[in-house]
């Protein structure tokens, strides 16, 4: 008896001695990540959690390897254990409709991270970065190299990489991209060997960059052996990794091969390497600090009864609903400004690049 009594003082003691972790409880967020292949994904999960705890919240973090069923059956499992609100970044933005329906009918409120999730009215808030400005930025970084590294070599040859079509990003990158080279592809200044144009013919399923990679092998080899290519549209870090190494396969980067002018997206450590190399011409910044900042503001606000921040009420429409949302500035990457923009910035340390 007396050492139960004591077990159970020790137990309200400890239990008192920890008020501000039970009082700071505001509620319990499911954090349903796409996959821990890119850097950036890692960032937004441990910056939400980060921010989230900060402020009162317990999180459950999961990251699917980019497997839908995996992460259909991680977003259930979050339902079961009760979340209050499951912030999600999709791998397949058209498959959740049944999951978030359960949510919905569970009194769970849902905001999409990064990556709008379509087909669902159940969707209730977005905080993302504006993804047609990405695309418009990886276009014109493109055109400034092509002016910089190949002043006389018009009409440019370039080839175009689109992200994945299960994700509504990518469309937005593209014609984000498209509207800026379409007009000079009109004009004459561009041209595209391939003729491989349009998401249904360029895009690259799951961001795979070993799929990138191996359409570039064989762009190269159907188009460029009796001429150069000048530049690539790539809409993400980890697909210009597969399209440099195939660019340097046949020779691009040496003798008098000069490197085309290839973009990319994220600011991922290896690319910003290579764009010191020289080997990758530019990349989007979109600091996930701020992007996790605005998903925290936007959860507290639909728990505690506030009014989420929003700043579009127009633009992403996911076939049934527009969903209101908030869009962060991207900011275009180069050797030129790498330095003030990511470690001035504080997110990297500058012995992490060089
Ligand atoms: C994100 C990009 C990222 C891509 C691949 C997109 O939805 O917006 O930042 O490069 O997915 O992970």
């Amino acid at each position: 008896m007396k050492l139960i009594s004591r077990v159970l003082a020790t137990t309200i003691l400890v239990a008192l001695a920890a008020p501000s972790v039970m009082a700071e409880d505001k509620g319990y967020v499911g954090i349903a990540m796409p996959t821990k292949s890119s850097a950036r994904w890692i960032s937004d999960g441990d910056n939400m959690v980060k921010q989230f705890e900060e402020a009162g919240y317990t999180t459950d973090l999961q990251y699917a390897e980019d497997d839908i069923p995996n992460q259909l059956a991680q977003i259930e499992n979050m339902i079961t254990k009760g979340v209050n609100v499951l912030v999600i970044a999709a791998i397949d933005g058209t498959t959740l409709s049944n999951a978030l329906e359960n949510a919905h009918a569970a009194d769970i409120s849902v905001v999409a991270y990064d990556r709008l999730i379509r087909d669902s009215a159940n969707v209730d808030y977005y905080a993302t970065f504006d993804n047609f400005k990405v695309g418009v930025q990886q276009a014109t970084t493109l055109v400034d190299g092509l002016k910089e590294r190949f002043p006389d070599a018009k009409p440019w040859t370039i080839e175009l990489f689109g992200g994945s079509p299960d994700d509504n990003n990518a469309y937005f990158f593209y014609n984000g991209a498209m509207s800026v080279l379409q007009p000079m592809i009109d004009s004459g200044d561009i041209i595209i060997p391939s003729g491989q144009m349009g998401m249904d013919t360029v895009g690259t399923l799951r961001w795979d960059g070993s799929v990138a990679q191996a359409r570039m092998d064989n762009l190269l080899s159907a188009n460029y052996t009796d001429q150069q290519l000048n530049g690539v549209l790539s809409p993400y870090d980890g697909l210009s990794i597969g399209i440099i190494s195939s660019l340097k396969g046949v020779g691009y980067g040496s003798g008098d091969m000069p490197m085309p002018i290839v973009t990319g997206q994220d600011a991922e450590i290896p690319s910003v390497k290579a764009i010191l190399r020289g080997d990758q011409y530019s990349t989007i910044f979109k600091d996930t600090r701020e992007l996790a900042r605005v998903t925290v503001g936007m959860v507290d606000a639909l728990l505690q009864g506030g009014e989420p921040e929003i700043n579009d009420t127009t633009t992403y429409d996911n076939g049934v609903k527009v969903v209101p949302s908030y869009l962060l500035e991207p900011v275009p990457v180069t050797a030129a400004n790498w330095e003030e923009v990511l470690v001035g910035s504080g997110y990297y340390a500058a012995d992490q690049i060089q």
